[in-house]
């Protein structure tokens, strides 16, 4: 199965991606972990020219086609290979990311993303764990990282409020394969909401 978690910065979603592997594995799945932007070499160098260096170079369209050129690479190069050989893959966001972050957050580019997304990715997960918290509780808990490899830095927390609204429209259209996670329980809560969503998907 091809499953995505979903969240703002500092959600967790890295971790719960990881605990969600582990339970895999001691069901005795031989899950693939993945990331976007990212998941297979070259979309890591397409990642890098995202969000390292001056956020402003690339205009949103052109954030749009970077983003979406590095979906397909991941999804030749890693996702497409995994589920043919059968194994569960989890990726640490997906399709819905650039859905939120580049088309509901920056003016009506929405359907720019559907129409490139239509035509160069064509899929999409079969289960998406969006992992649901208050921005203020994501920077109190500090997790949200303070990198630079973080839009909590570039846009703080009014850029993170319109991407939770986001994820929550997200969840409402896309109710077959969307499931809201409390995000802001503790961790062991969170890894077991998300295994009983998967284990009963
Ligand atoms: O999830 P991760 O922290 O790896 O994402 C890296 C950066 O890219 C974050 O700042 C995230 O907010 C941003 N991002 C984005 N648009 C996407 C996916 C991620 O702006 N579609």
């Amino acid at each position: 199965r091809f499953i995505s978690l979903e969240g703002i910065d500092g959600s967790g979603k890295s971790t719960q991606s990881r605990r969600l592997a582990e339970h895999l594995r001691s069901l005795g799945r031989d899950p693939v972990l993945t990331r976007e932007p990212g998941g297979a070499p070259g979309a890591e160098e397409i990642r890098r020219l995202l969000v390292e260096g001056d956020p402003d170079r690339w205009s949103p369209e052109t954030e749009i086609l970077l983003f979406t050129a590095a979906r397909r690479d991941h999804l030749e190069r890693t996702i497409r290979p995994a589920l043919a050989a059968d194994r569960d893959v989890i990726t640490d966001r997906f399709a819905d990311s650039t859905r939120v972050y580049q088309g509901a957050t920056r003016g009506d580019l929405r359907a720019l993303v559907d129409a490139i997304h239509a035509d160069a990715i064509g899929v999409e997960p079969d289960l998406t764990l969006i992992l649901d918290m208050d921005p203020e509780v994501a920077l109190s808990r500090g997790l949200a990282r303070n990198s630079g490899e973080d839009r909590f830095e570039e846009f703080g927390l009014p850029f993170q409020q319109k991407l939770r609204a986001g994820f929550h429209a997200l969840a409402e259209e896309f109710p077959d394969r969307c499931i809201l996670i409390d995000a802001q329980a503790d961790p062991d809560t969170v890894a077991a909401a998300i295994a009983a969503a998967v284990d009963g998907a």
